[in-house]
């Protein structure tokens, strides 16, 4: 068996262990006699691995009782339009904070229902920062204020969070949720797809506070309200079942290697490395100003294309996968979620430091 390091934004690398543990258990699952895959989601095993499933993220975030956890499909972007339809409940207005493309998304989507105020953005500068936010920017009568915490893409997070007062802060936490601590009393909505820090794609995670549940407009579709899989406990129609057991088992490794403390530490860890030496190379530069800078998606570029197609060919030889950056950014992108142990990112700098001397 070879395994690659793989810096894919997502799906990205999981914990050989809960691999390892998915594939002992892939064709008789404890002894039932079936796959998760195989096994009806009304079946007791499936009800213990989903309640099992919440009880360990409810420890893992600390998530107060007064918030219902669901398990959803659909991705983050379907959760672009849940949210307004759910959350625009009085004056059908709501601020966002417009820091990349998915924030952009998440923009045009809820501009469909209702009114969008963009109260601060960094598309000035390609999105190479977080703006400065004060609470006084914030429309007081806004429904929500909705910030995307990770921005995938461009490499930057918030390195904190906004006061919002009253206002319910909605956050779509895709790229970082569980990579670092985040009080969740300061947010009225959490969101994330499941492909970066969770799991396998098709799962998505809502975490919301009870009184932001049951005020969805008329129109809201059925499937997109979030009152809907409150009452049918996240059971309504089937669930993406074998992607929510593949959380499970990556909520357990994460409780049993330290929680999120240590996650972050590890992750803060990581990151410098790679930040280190892109600070003091002559030949690569990272692209976010140093305040805004994620732990989890690092772009990088040398400024010449060609020298950026040859470093990702020659690091792809070298069992250094998916350093391409984003389309719409170029360059390169080392995505190092939980999972990248901190070997991947000394074997990168390594490699990088090689290939500066070679082509110097
Ligand atoms: N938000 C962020 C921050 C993301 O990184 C992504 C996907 N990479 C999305 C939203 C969209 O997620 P999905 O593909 O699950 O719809």
């Amino acid at each position: 068996m070879s395994r690659a390091y793989n810096f894919s934004a997502g799906p990205a690398t999981l914990p050989l262990e809960v691999l390892e543990k998915a594939q002992a258990e892939l064709v008789d699952y404890k002894g039932c006699g079936m796959s998760v895959m195989e096994m009806s989601h009304r079946s007791k095993e499936f009800i213990g691995i989903t309640e099992s499933a919440e009880k360990n993220l409810r420890l893992l975030m600390h998530i107060p009782d007064n918030y219902k956890v669901l398990f959803l499909q659909g991705g983050a972007s379907t959760q672009f339009a849940m949210v307004p339809l759910n959350l625009m409940s009085k004056s059908k207005s709501a601020d966002y904070i417009n820091t990349g493309a998915w924030s952009k998304k998440a923009i045009s989507e809820a501009k469909r229902y209702g009114t969008v105020k963009v109260v601060a953005s960094s598309e000035d500068t390609t999105f190479n920062y977080i703006p400065e936010i004060s609470t006084d920017l914030f429309s007081p009568d806004a429904d929500y204020i909705h910030i995307t915490t990770n921005n995938t893409i461009y490499g930057t997070c918030y390195p904190d969070i906004p006061s919002t007062g009253n206002i319910p802060l909605v956050a779509d936490m895709s790229s970082d949720i569980l990579s670092r601590e985040y009080d969740v009393s300061k947010f009225g909505l959490i969101y994330a797809g499941a492909q970066k820090n969770i799991g396998p794609a098709g799962v998505t995670i809502a975490i919301i506070r009870e009184d932001l549940v049951g005020k969805a407009m008329d129109i809201t579709p059925t499937m997109l309200n979030y009152q809907t899989h409150v009452e049918g406990e996240s059971m309504y129609n089937t669930p993406p079942c074998f992607a929510i057991y593949m959380a499970g088992l990556v909520f357990e490794y994460l409780l049993e290697n330290g929680g999120v403390p240590a996650m972050e530490k590890k992750n803060r860890e990581k990151a410098a490395i790679l930040y280190d030496f892109l600070d003091h190379s002559s030949m690569f530069k990272a692209t976010v100003e140093s305040r805004s800078r994620s732990i989890m998606n690092i772009p990088f570029v040398t400024g010449d294309e060609e020298l950026d197609g040859l470093f990702i060919k020659e690091a792809t030889a070298r069992n250094l996968k998916t350093l391409k950056g984003h389309r719409s950014v170029g360059g390169m992108r080392a995505s190092i979620y939980n999972a990248m142990p901190r070997e991947g990112i000394e074997a990168l700098v390594d490699f990088m430091k090689e290939f500066e001397q070679k082509n110097a």
